[in-house]
């Protein structure tokens, strides 16, 4: 029996596996077959939403996804990838193993990148993971439980790209939510001069007309030089007090990329073709953000769920047809948007590589909301049919609103 291994059960690698299942059934080689899905956890997280404060329905048991479709899964960290031996090295809770591949989807994602400042690892929270999430919300309660001070009441969000606005945005409630009330201050600290120096200069002026009404200050053109539990230093001589860091600068593809010999991007990613196979490697597809691939003739994928699930779904109906010496597809997208969550401000909608906005408030944040809740889950009725259709190798249509002009 042929086997695939697909890495990861991320927005890339769980919508791989299940669209390799569904190609596989449609060609009747269930038994010819096998689909193994290996993460170092046993859901998916739905890590878009990593930064509320109801983490309730954000890790989905990959059970209840894979089983139903004859998919195994497998609890391992991926340690090392030999691609000339086609054999992955794991470590699971029964010690080191080896598992070897016909064909490889790898969909290891990213991280957010932890440069070697002094106190960060020991002091600083994350969102980038629901474990790391779960941490930063037992954090805050406890916080809520203690006694007041100004470093109690102070939130230093570092990094104001999409990640840290969305995290700063949200601190207004989830401080009040933990009882953390009067004056508390939510400071974001980035070096560029301004916010959202990577969403652009159309988007700019709502955010920051959010974050003034958020009541959130800034500390721009400034770098973090140390954490301490009960402080942090800007690179500005500034001291502030605060016993909650939470880092969210930079991402980075994993680093088990490098296990290939094809070109990578400035952010670790291996290049991919339209039909998501890794360069100068056999037998190697890659989806997500572990990978880039120009998806419209003209521009490479942002890392986001909205290319990471159709490059997923594309690469595992390709990896089937690959084995079974049948045509491939490729993946092509024409339309870009983001929705950045403004907290009770509302959000941002825009469309565009420019991402020029059409709508923000109250509205985008509706759309924000089905988005996050809905649109991106894989459905949990257990049901194959459902699951095989909602993988079909097809690019969704943008959210309802695509093309209104509201502002
Ligand atoms: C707080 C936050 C908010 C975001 N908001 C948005 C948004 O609004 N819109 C948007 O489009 N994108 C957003 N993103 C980005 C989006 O989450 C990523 O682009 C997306 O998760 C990429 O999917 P992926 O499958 O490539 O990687 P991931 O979702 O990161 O999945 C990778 C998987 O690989 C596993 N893994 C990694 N390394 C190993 C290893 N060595 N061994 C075993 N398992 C391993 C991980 O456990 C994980 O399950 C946000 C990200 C964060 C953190």
């Amino acid at each position: 029996m042929a086997r695939i291994v697909v890495l990861g059960a991320g927005f890339a690698g769980l919508w791989a596996a299940i669209g390799a299942a569904r190609k596989r059934d449609e060609i009747g080689a269930n038994g010819d077959i096998e689909i193994r899905l290996i993460d170092r956890n046993a859901y998916h997280n739905i890590r878009v939403r990593n930064y509320e404060a109801d983490l309730g329905e954000v890790a989905l048991p990959l059970g209840q996804l894979l089983d139903p479709i004859g998919v195994s899964h497998g609890i391992g960290e991926v340690e090392a990838i030999d691609p000339a031996r086609r054999e992955i090295s794991l470590v699971t809770s029964s010690g080191k193993e080896t598992l070897r591949y016909d064909r490889l989807v790898l969909a290891l994602g990213s991280e957010v990148m932890r440069p070697d400042i002094p106190g960060l690892a020991a002091h600083a929270f994350d969102v980038d993971t629901y474990a790391a999430a779960l941490r930063l919300e037992d954090h805050l309660v406890s916080l809520g439980r203690s006694a007041p001070s100004p470093g109690r009441s102070t939130v230093i969000v570092v990094g104001a790209g999409f990640t840290g606005i969305e995290v700063a945005a949200e601190m207004p409630d989830r401080l009040a939510r933990a009882g953390i009330t009067g004056s508390r201050r939510i400071i974001l600290v980035d070096p560029n001069p301004a916010v959202g120096a990577s969403i652009g200069a159309h988007a700019r002026p709502v955010i920051e007309t959010a974050l003034a009404a958020l009541d959130i200050e800034t500390r721009l053109g400034v770098r973090v030089a140390s954490i301490e539990a009960a402080g942090i230093r800007l690179n500005s001589g500034e001291s502030i007090p605060t016993q909650s860091v939470i880092w969210c600068a930079g991402m980075r593809a994993s680093r088990l990329a490098t296990s290939f010999p094809g070109g990578r991007d400035r952010l670790g990613r291996l290049l991919v073709d339209p039909l998501m196979r890794v360069a100068d490697v056999g037998g190697v597809f890659a989806a997500g953000d572990v990978a880039s691939s120009v998806i419209d003739g003209l521009h490479p994928t942002v890392m986001s769920c909205q290319f990471a699930r159709p490059m997923g779904r594309f690469a595992g109906h390709n990896v089937v047809a690959d084995l079974a010496g049948l045509p491939m597809l490729p993946l092509r997208i024409d339309w870009y948007v983001t929705v950045l969550d403004l907290g009770a401000w509302g959000a941002l909608y825009t469309e565009g590589w420019d991402r020029e906005v059409r709508n923000a408030g109250q509205a985008a944040k509706a759309t924000k909301e089905t988005i996050n809740r809905k649109r991106i889950y894989p459905p949990l009725s257990g049901r194959k049919d459902e699951l095989f259709a909602a993988a079909a190798p097809t690019v969704q249509a943008p959210p309802p609103t695509y093309g209104a002009r509201s502002r």
